[in-house]
């Protein structure tokens, strides 16, 4: 076992917490924030929480008790990597990627943004392979070099996929201003110039490289919109716009109790290519518009699934509510109990969707293993539910005071602290500061900066409810339902 142990180890490139936080910042980027350049994301206090988030994915993969969950063998190299780096090459893949993410939901009670790159990278080499199959193109080698270099630097890929869109009834060459879907201008000997941009892209700031995919099917008229690459965080020409977060100053202030969860966050942008240029090695799709669908539709399943990370942080709304109930003297109370089983139910019902999708999944060339896409679909549209429905118990159950708590600042007041302390305290021997920093956490959840991921990422994020419903309606083959009780009811004959 020891031996065993260490020669797992030999090859392996992955990166410590610490590693990753140093290779973050020495990127050289263009970012606004607050109508501010800022040259430093890494120490900046509204972006570091999110920052600490992806160092996460780094912390778990070091930790042997993590190991078989956070790490995989990589089918090129045959060295241990990061599983968020790895190609699925087996239903088990599958099913850890899905555990993966609700560990790590869980572990920081955020979104914690690493998802997209690896939805992207698994859904690149199947749609990199199925292009060369039909056009004899070079794009799945390419992809593979690529792959390579991203699992032995461990690196960090933003999945941009959403375009502005602008008018959404017209398609990517009626629009107005063409930039409103990211574009090639000019191609070259060494490569191609891009123009555009991509809109809420979670974890923008945190990652080291931006792996750029159509947002929608595409026709001929819109070859010049279907492009795939990946650049470097830091090329040329990009620009990065920090998104608001309710609460997000909440980061700026001297105590850290009114944020709820100091530790962890996570975070969007709007990342602008203003005449990028892409090395034709990074270029994964060049106007092969009959693919833009392919890779699409195999990205929103992967990162459909990938919604695992909803699950733990119910995991962590529950464990609150259920402290909060405890803390409040409630607990006993039989429609408390009742309430809290019903956000066990919901959450684990999530979990269920995200585990079959996986366990559904199959083999499709080159090798990788697919999600099964209805199942996928379906796990995505409860999402946009249930996490609504288990944050409204939460608050059912954590009473007012939720949203009339005093200030951190006035809780450390020396006049209206002691008022605080009486008036706020309700079971006797817990602490008021321990009953105040609970209450925060589910207002953080339910309300704060940490809802955008529960909640309205939920909703939006790998596409809206409407884009699974119609995959759900594709995928769903009620023709043979239809046979099935046709056949029973005696309408058609048995064997047809
Ligand atoms: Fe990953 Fe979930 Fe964040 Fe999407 S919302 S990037 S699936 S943690
Ligand atoms: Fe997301």
């Amino acid at each position: 076992m020891y031996i065993n142990l260490l020669e797992r180890r030999l090859p392996m490139p992955l990166k410590t917490p610490a590693e990753y936080i140093e290779s973050i910042k020495a990127l050289k980027r263009t970012v606004y924030l607050f109508g501010q350049k800022i040259d430093n994301t890494v120490d900046n206090p509204i972006i570091k929480p999110s920052l600490n988030a992806v160092a996460m994915t780094y912390a778990l993969a070091q930790k042997e008790e993590y190991r078989d969950i956070m790490t995989a063998t990589s089918h090129i190299t045959g060295n241990v990597i990061n599983r968020f780096t790895h190609i699925h090459q087996s239903i088990d893949d599958l099913v850890k990627k899905s555990k993966m993410g609700r560990l790590l939901g869980a572990k920081t009670g955020c979104c914690f943004q690493r998802c997209v790159g690896m939805d992207a990278l698994n859904a690149l080499s199947m749609t990199t392979y199925a292009i060369d199959q039909k056009y004899g193109t070079q794009y799945y080698q390419r992809f593979l070099k690529y792959l390579q270099y991203v699992q032995d630097n461990d690196l960090v890929c933003d999945g941009a996929m959403t375009d502005p869109k602008g008018d959404r009834s017209l398609p990517p060459h009626k629009q107005e201003d063409p930039d409103l879907y990211l574009h090639v201008v000019k191609e070259t000997k060494d490569g191609i110039i891009v123009r555009g941009a991509k809109a809420h892209q979670t974890g923008a700031l945190n990652s080291h490289e931006v792996i750029v995919m159509p947002t929608i099917a595409m026709r001929p008229e819109d070859r010049d919109w279907a492009v795939s690459f990946a650049v470097p965080a830091d090329a040329e020409g990009i620009i990065y716009i920090y998104g608001r977060q309710s609460c997000d100053t909440r980061k700026l202030e001297k105590y850290s109790i009114d944020q709820g969860n100091a530790l962890f966050g996570g975070h969007e942008a709007l990342i602008v290519f203003d005449d990028v240029f892409v090395p034709w090695d990074r270029v994964f799709m060049y106007k092969e518009y009959d693919f833009a669908g392919h890779l699409v539709e195999r990205f929103a399943s992967y990162h459909r699934q990938s919604y695992a990370c909803k699950v733990g942080v119910g995991d962590v709304l529950i464990g609150a509510t259920q402290t909060i109930a405890e803390y409040n003297g409630i607990d006993k109370a039989s429609h408390v109990k009742d309430k809290i089983i019903e956000m066990i139910h919901l959450n684990e019902t999530l979990y269920c969707g995200c585990i079959a999708c996986a366990t559904e999944g199959k083999r499709e060339e080159p090798g990788t293993y697919m999600v099964n896409t209805l199942l996928a679909n379906v796990h995505k549209q409860n999402i946009t539910r249930f996490p609504y429905e288990i944050a409204r118990l939460a608050q059912d159950i954590a009473g007012g005071a939720l949203v009339t708590l005093p200030s951190a600042d006035d809780l450390n007041h020396p006049e209206a602290g002691k008022w605080i302390k009486k008036y706020f305290k309700a079971k006797s021997d817990i602490p008021t500061e321990h009953r105040i920093r609970i209450l925060r956490l589910i207002e953080n959840i339910t309300m704060g900066t940490a809802a955008v991921g529960y909640l309205t990422e939920s909703m939006h994020g790998a596409g809206s409810p409407q884009a699974q419903r119609i995959m759900i309606a594709r995928e769903s083959n009620v023709k043979e339902k239809q046979k099935t009780a046709q056949r029973l009811a005696q309408v058609i004959s048995s064997d047809e």
